[in-house]
Formats: C-alpha cells, sequence, structure tokens
C-alpha cells in the first residue's frame, strides 16, 4: 500500500530451507570437529602403543641389565676362585655388550667403564687375591654410578608414559567439552526451531483458527498482528476479504429483503409480506385469546382521478394517502399496499370496536383532507372500508370477510366503513 512500508516475509518453503541449512552446517561442523577430536585421541593412542610402549620396554631391559651388571660385579668381587671370577666376567663382557646397552650412549660408557674396571680387578686378583677388597671403594662409585643411570631411565620412562597419558587425557577432555557443547548447541538449535515455529507458524494458524470459527458479520473484522510468514499472511488477509465479503452480502441480502418485502411506490410492506406477519399475528391472538381486527380500504372513483389528472398525479396521491394512513395508525398496527388503490390494515390488540373508532376518524381524515397534485392544483379523496374481527379466524377467512364488507360500503354508496356482522 502506498505510504506504507512493505514488510519483508518469508514463504514457509524459504524459512525451512533456511532451517534445514542452518542445521546441516552446524551438524557438519560439530561432526567435523568431533572428528578432529577423536583423531587426536586415537593418535596419542597409536603414539603410546606404537612408540612409548617399546621404549618403555627397552628402558626395563637396559635397567635389568644395568643392574645384572651390577650383581656379576658383585659375584666376581665376592669370588674367592679364579674360575668363578671368570664365569663372572664373561656374563659381565656378555651384558656390555648386550644391543640394549650398546644403543645407549650413557649405558653403553658406564658398561664399557665397569667391565674395564672389573677385568683389571680380576686381572690383578688372579696374581694376588688380596688385592680385591682394596678395590671395594672404587667399586662402590661404579655401583653408585649404576644405580642412579637406572634410576634416570626409570624417571626417563614414567616421563615417556606420563607425557602421552597427559596429551591423551587432554584430547579425551577437549573431545568431551566438545561433545558436551555439541549436543546444548543441537538442543539449543532444536528450543529455537520449535520457538520460531510456535511464534511464526503454530500461534498464528490458532489466531486464525479462532477468527475463523468466530467470524460473523456482527463481529468487527478480524485483526492479527504482522505475520512474518507470506502462507499466514495471505490466509489472514483472505479472513478479513471473506469478512467484508459476508459483510457486504448482508447488506444486499438486507436490500433484497427490503425490496422484495415493500411496495416499490408507497414504501407500505406489500402484500406476500403483509400475509406472513398478518398469519403470524393471527396465530398468535388465537394461542393468547387477544383481540385483533383486520380492515380493507379502497380510494373512491381513483380511476376518474387518473383519468383525469394523469397516471402520474395518480401516484402521487397514492403516496400522498399511504403517508397519511401509515401515520395515523400505531406503530404495532399492520399497513399494507395489497394492490392498486387498495390498502389491508391489521390491529393487533384491538376490538372490532375500537378498531372502527380509529378507521372511522382516518375516513373522515382523508375526506377533510386536500391532497396536492404535481400541477398545483388540489382535490379531495374519500375512501370506503371493510372492517372484520379476525380474532378466531384464519387469514383468508378474514381477508374475505372484511372484502365483503368494503364491498357493502362501495354498495351502500362510498365514504364510509361498514362492520362484517357475521362470525368466522
Ligand atoms: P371504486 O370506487 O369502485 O373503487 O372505483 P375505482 O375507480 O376506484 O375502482 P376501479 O377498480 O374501477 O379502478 C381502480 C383504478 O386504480 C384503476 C387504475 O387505473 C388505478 N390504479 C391502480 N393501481 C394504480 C397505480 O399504481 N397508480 C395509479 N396512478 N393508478 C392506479
Ligand atoms: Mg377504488
Ligand atoms: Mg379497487
Amino acid at each position: 500500500m502506498a505510504g506504507q512500508a512493505v514488510r519483508n516475509r518469508y514463504t514457509t518453503s524459504q524459512m525451512s530451507v533456511l532451517l534445514a541449512a542452518t542445521f546441516a552446517l552446524l551438524f557438519t561442523t560439530v561432526v567435523a570437529l568431533l572428528a578432529v577430536d577423536q583423531q587426536r585421541v586415537l593418535l596419542a593412542a597409536e603414539r603410546l602403543q606404537q612408540q612409548t610402549v617399546p621404549e618403555i620396554i627397552r628402558f626395563q631391559r637396559l635397567t635389568r641389565n644395568l643392574e645384572k651388571l651390577r650383581q656379576e660385579g658383585e659375584r666376581l668381587l665376592a669370588s674367592g676362585t679364579p674360575a668363578g671370577r671368570q664365569e663372572s666376567l664373561f656374563m659381565i663382557m656378555l651384558v656390555a655388550s648386550h644391543p640394549s646397552i650398546l644403543e645407549h650412549p650413557p649405558s653403553a660408557k658406564l658398561a664399557r667403564d665397569t667391565e674395564a674396571f672389573l677385568v683389571d680387578a680380576a686381572r690383578l686378583a688372579s696374581e694376588d687375591p688380596a688385592t680385591l677388597p682394596l678395590r671395594l671403594a672404587e667399586w662402590q662409585q661404579i655401583v653408585t654410578r649404576l644405580n642412579l643411570l637406572v634410576d634416570d631411565l626409570s624417571v626417563e620412562g614414567v616421563n615417556l608414559v606420563a607425557s602421552d597419558l597427559v596429551d591423551m587425557t587432554a584430547a579425551m577432555r577437549l573431545a568431551n567439552y566438545q561433545l558436551i557443547g555439541t549436543m546444548l548447541l543441537v538442543g539449543g538449535f532444536l528450543v529455537l526451531t520449535m520457538v520460531l515455529l510456535r511464534k511464526h507458524l503454530l500461534c498464528p494458524l490458532q489466531r486464525i483458527d479462532r477468527a475463523l470459527s468466530s467470524l460473523n458479520v456482527d463481529q468487527p473484522t478480524p485483526d492479527f498482528p504482522e505475520a512474518s510468514l507470506a502462507e499466514i499472511h495471505a490466509v489472514e488477509e483472505a479472513s478479513k476479504r471473506l469478512h467484508s465479503v459476508m459483510l457486504s452480502n448482508q447488506a444486499a441480502l438486507r436490500k433484497v429483503e427490503l425490496l422484495a418485502s415493500r411496495d416499490d411506490l408507497t414504501g407500505l410492506i406489500n402484500r406476500r409480506h403483509f400475509m406472513d406477519l398478518a398469519e403470524a399475528e393471527l396465530r398468535r391472538a388465537q394461542r393468547y385469546n387477544r383481540p385483533v381486527a383486520i380492515a380493507f380500504a379502497d380510494l373512491d372513483f381513483f380511476k376518474s382521478l387518473n383519468d383525469t389528472y394523469g397516471h402520474h398525479a395518480g401516484d402521487v396521491v397514492l403516496c400522498a394517502f399511504a403517508h397519511l394512513l401509515s401515520e395515523s395508525v400505531r406503530q404495532s398496527d399492520l399497513v399494507c399496499r395489497y394492490g392498486g388503490e387498495e390498502f389491508a390494515l391489521l390491529f393487533p390488540e384491538s376490538t372490532v370496536d375500537k378498531a372502527h373508532l380509529l378507521v372511522e376518524r382516518f375516513r373522515e381524515r382523508v375526506a377533510d383532507r386536500e391532497f396536492r397534485l404535481p400541477d398545483g392544483a388540489r382535490l379531495r379523496l374519500t375512501l370506503s372500508i371493510g372492517l372484520a374481527d379476525a380474532s378466531h379466524c384464519a387469514i383468508e377467512a378474514a381477508l374475505k370477510r372484511a372484502d365483503l364488507a368494503l364491498y357493502e360500503a362501495k354498495r351502500r354508496g362510498r365514504n364510509q366503513v361498514v362492520v362484517a356482522s357475521d362470525a368466522c
């Protein structure tokens, strides 16, 4: 509409595509992040399995060999026989040349030093066994070095495992947080989707349902808050249009009813409508045993008026007469143009005597009145009235009796009221 800001509206398919695309993007991102985390945990586990564990086994073997070296050294120094010493020496050389020791430089060096010391000690002991105790202090230093190296290797192994476990724990914790975050995000998205659907689809649909259920010409045009969805807006607009169509239909129906129940020329109710209303009134009067009277009124010598002044003048007089007639009766009385210059009247709650007084007064009023014609001429009119008690009659019988009374009034010379004497 001109001068009004046109609001951007989405169709339901656009909204569903938008929601689906957002969900797909969110879901893909979250799955990718989870996959990265899982990969990190897997890599840490693989490293633990393929590198750290063999490394620890190697360290264990190394420390075992260093320990063995120390034990054999102790045995050699404690041995009292050259054969025993030779046997220990053989084991010492065997252990010192073990690959696990050779591939670890600090161990290899210490093993060489230990081997050299013990070879030397064994050689001197074979010459003089008393030299062995003299070398114990020197041996203690080597033992201390061996112990320190074993301790270092143990700590190094533990550190290796600890570092991998720390990495793995961190990766798992991160994955855990991301999983919780993902669940919250997806949950939040679903809640948001439900809130949006409720606000923009369900609530407006409920409003439309309520408005359509109570759509009535007696109610004001339904009013809706601004809709965000094009289809909802279209249905709301259609509901408003439907209501205005109902209003105009009702106005047209009232007009048609009015036209169908009124006489075009005089505006009085027509014969058909009079018959319906009079029939209902007679039924009511008979059910409650109430008086009701009926009358036929006919203008006297109206044909000659037409013939003298023309049909249009006759119409003007008919209208003026109808106007006079309707303002001379009570609101509750029925006045109808029965046809031509004939009028029917019904007087509810009136005995025939009371109605007689009323129509007599009206007859006099007409007779005293001058009717003005379109050309300015004035003329007088009279009417004849046939009156009947309708309290116990069917409408047709009551009209018939009033008509006969009218005929009698005409016969007696016109400009008078005749009351039907016989009963139904
Ligand atoms: P009477 O006293 O016996 O009733 O004589 P009358 O001339 O009134 O009765 P008659 O039945 O002979 O003629 C009725 C006339 O009423 C005939 C017709 O020209 C006239 N009339 C009927 N309807 C209309 C109408 O709508 N407009 C006009 N101008 N005249 C009408
Ligand atoms: Mg007449
Ligand atoms: Mg007539």
